[in-house]
């Protein structure tokens, strides 16, 4: 046996061991840099965090950003806030014996039901006859994380006024704009995509598919309460006229109701699954704050 062997074998092998760990310790550490790390978002009233990368982790990925439902990416589905419009004190409109504030609750219950036993997450701005006042409720929404509003009502117009129509708002209030414009690290006058839009197409189509209603398309209206001053994708979908004799008689029928709240349904399920072609917009979430101004409402 080689003494020399002897004393230096334990050596080497130490040092091996050294140049081993060090080796390792290099690697992990640069992978903790080079990994995904979450961006903290700043803008009025905004605390949310949202990943660098959409392939990296959780629920908090931006929306839209995360490619189809199913199609195994991380992805986590929005929570359907559903506003039955008016209620308690604010009646809405009237027309042929029928209150506005009755049936866009009976639709918005039903639609809760229909997209729970989907497997969708629900949330409702109320769930009885309740007084809530508009200028109230986008900070409802606006409180919630990650939510696609649909925002239900019913119209009246001429006796000879039918059909159902989808609005949205593009752009929305200043205020919102740059809410969203923070959020998504974009200047102001960059381009974000409107979601809403997509969203009120998909719905206009599968609820005149479903009910046969005449179809009056989607509409923009900057100044509408729910679809403006929300910071999520939102719709506010009329359902139908209660000033039109026959459509009011429709409405008080079941099927015909649950026609019309698959049709939403199915709406909101096609956008879903198509969303990931629209640019992402983070969803943000922002504490309830004062709102001001006359907007409309329907
Ligand atoms: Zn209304």
């Amino acid at each position: 046996m080689d003494t020399n062997s002897l004393a230096v074998r334990p050596i080497f092998y130490l040092r091996l061991g050294v140049a081993v760990l060090s080796f390792i310790g290099f690697w992990v550490c640069l992978a903790r840099v080079e990994s995904p790390t979450a961006v903290s978002l700043k803008g009025p009233g905004l605390s949310r965090v949202v990943p660098a990368s959409p392939a990296s982790a959780d629920s908090t990925v931006p929306e839209g950003g995360g490619g189809p439902a199913g199609s195994g990416s991380q992805e986590v589905d929005p929570v359907v806030m559903i506003d039955p419009g008016h209620g308690g004190l604010d009646g809405g409109t009237v027309g042929n014996g029928l209150l506005e504030k009755d049936w866009t609750l009976k639709i918005g219950l039903a639609l809760a039901v229909e997209l729970r036993a989907r497997g969708h997450q629900v949330a409702l701005t109320r769930e009885a006859d309740e007084t809530l006042p508009l200028m109230d409720r986008p900070a409802v929404v606006n409180a919630a994380a990650r939510v696609a509003l649909l925002s239900i009502h019913f119209n009246a117009g001429t006796a000879d006024a039918s059909g159902v129509e989808t609005w949205y708002s593009w752009p929305k209030k200043p205020e919102t704009m740059a809410r969203l414009h923070d959020a998504a690290g974009v200047p102001v006058a960059g381009v974000l995509p409107d979601d809403g839009q997509q969203l009120a197409l998909a719905i206009q189509a599968a609820v005149q598919s479903s009910t046969g209603a005449r179809d009056r398309g989607i509409k923009n209206r900057e100044d509408l309460a729910m679809t403006s001053r929300t910071i999520c994708p939102a719709v506010l979908i009329e359902c139908g006229f209660l000033s039109n004799a026959a459509e009011s008689r429709k409405i008080q029928e079941a099927g015909y109701r649950k026609k019309m709240v698959q049709g939403i349904a199915n709406g909101y399920e096609d956008w879903l699954k198509n969303r990931w072609t629209v640019p992402a917009v983070p969803v943000v979430v922002a504490p309830p704050s004062a709102v001001s101004g006359a907007d409309a409402e329907h």
